[in-house]
């Protein structure tokens, strides 16, 4: 069943930003244009639907942003957009530049919105998973994750370099406030001594323990990876209950922060946006609304939006193994 009836589309980035961002808006913008349909680009989120922040989209104005991290339409969080009053507002926007379906390049969250905002208008929604902690159901990989994720490695390989030269031990922690992809992956490819993350029931008797055979074996430096999320207790306070339980050892926090959302895309992000803004601007024309759009073995597929917000993607409880082997 395909949607004849779609002319017009707009595309809005929201919520947390990811690189990546901007080679899906150019996706959808180039394939919109491809199809013959205009495309109009939003910009800050939903708070540019409430306050009509509309800008009409060529393929030109997607020139030279593939590499650029960010979202040029920028991106936001918009409370007004939890009320009916508000997105009453975004409808009649959406009414007054004709538009008939509407790219929501985002987390969960964003989703919830696009979700609200078809049930009440029936205006056709796709989302596309953009977010760099890759927990989102419905996709092998969400846009943003590669590039963290390797940024990530860098910064710890850096810090590397300057444990072994002191003989230190560093806790660092990494993004990801309910999932620890980012922790898990960037500490295996770092050969990280322990990895910390909110999907594992983690023990302070347990890491000392790791702590305790690491010196055994003769191990004078040592990283521990920590997901943002770690429910065991914040970095500060894990380094500190170490230093008390082992006074010798030389320890050091590194918080990586916003660095993770930065940068120009990797090679893997360009390529999965460029695939998923193509297959939302295809499966709306092809008469799909209220879904997700993904990559899973490296194929497009598409997911009931509902239970992309639902599910998440699972941890791989063989990859914590593997690292606590290959750690010693
Ligand atoms: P992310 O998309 O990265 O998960 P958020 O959770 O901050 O980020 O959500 C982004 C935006 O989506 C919110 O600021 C809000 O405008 C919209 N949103 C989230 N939940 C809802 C909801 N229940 N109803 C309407 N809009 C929502």
């Amino acid at each position: 069943m395909s949607n004849q009836n779609i002319k017009t589309g707009a595309v809005l980035t929201s919520g947390g930003d990811a690189p990546g961002m901007n080679a899906a808006i150019r996706a959808v913008v180039r394939t919109a244009n491809s199809l013959g349909l205009e495309c109009y680009g939003v910009r800050e989120g939903y708070n540019g639907l409430i306050h009509g922040d509309f800008t009409k989209m060529g393929p030109r104005s997607v020139k030279n942003i593939i590499n650029e991290g960010g979202t040029i339409l920028k991106s936001a969080r918009s409370s007004e957009f939890k009320t009916a009053e508000g997105r009453a507002k975004a409808f009649e926007n959406c009414k007054k530049h004709n538009i008939d379906a509407l790219v929501c390049i985002g987390g969960d969250g964003s989703f919830t919105g696009a979700k609200v905002f078809n049930e009440e208008f029936g205006l056709p929604v796709i989302g596309v998973p953009g977010t760099i902690d890759n927990d989102i159901f419905g996709t092998d990989n969400t846009i943003g994750y590669d590039t963290a994720l390797n940024t990530a490695m860098e910064a710890i390989d850096k810090i590397r370099d300057t444990a072994t030269s002191h003989n230190r031990v560093f806790f660092v922690e990494v993004m990801g406030r309910d999932a620890g992809f980012i922790a898990l992956n960037s500490g295996i490819a770092t050969g990280a001594l322990d990895i910390l993350i909110p999907e594992q029931k983690d023990s302070m008797e347990e890491l000392f323990g790791t702590f305790r055979k690491a010196e055994k074996v003769g191990k004078s430096s040592s990283i521990v990876v920590v997901a943002e999320g770690e429910k065991l207790g914040n970095i500060y306070d894990l380094a500190k209950a170490t230093k008390d339980e082992f006074p010798n050892f030389d320890i050091r926090v590194a918080v990586l922060g916003h660095i993770q959302r930065g940068g120009s895309p990797s090679c893997a992000d360009r390529v999965l946006a460029s695939k998923m803004g193509y297959g939302a601007v295809m499966g709306l024309v092809d008469g799909k609304s209220k879904v997700m759009v993904g990559v899973k073995s490296n194929r497009l597929i598409y997911t009931p939006i509902e239970e992309a917000i639902k599910k998440h993607n699972e941890i791989d409880k063989d990859l914590l193994k593997i690292s606590e082997i290959l750690a010693m």
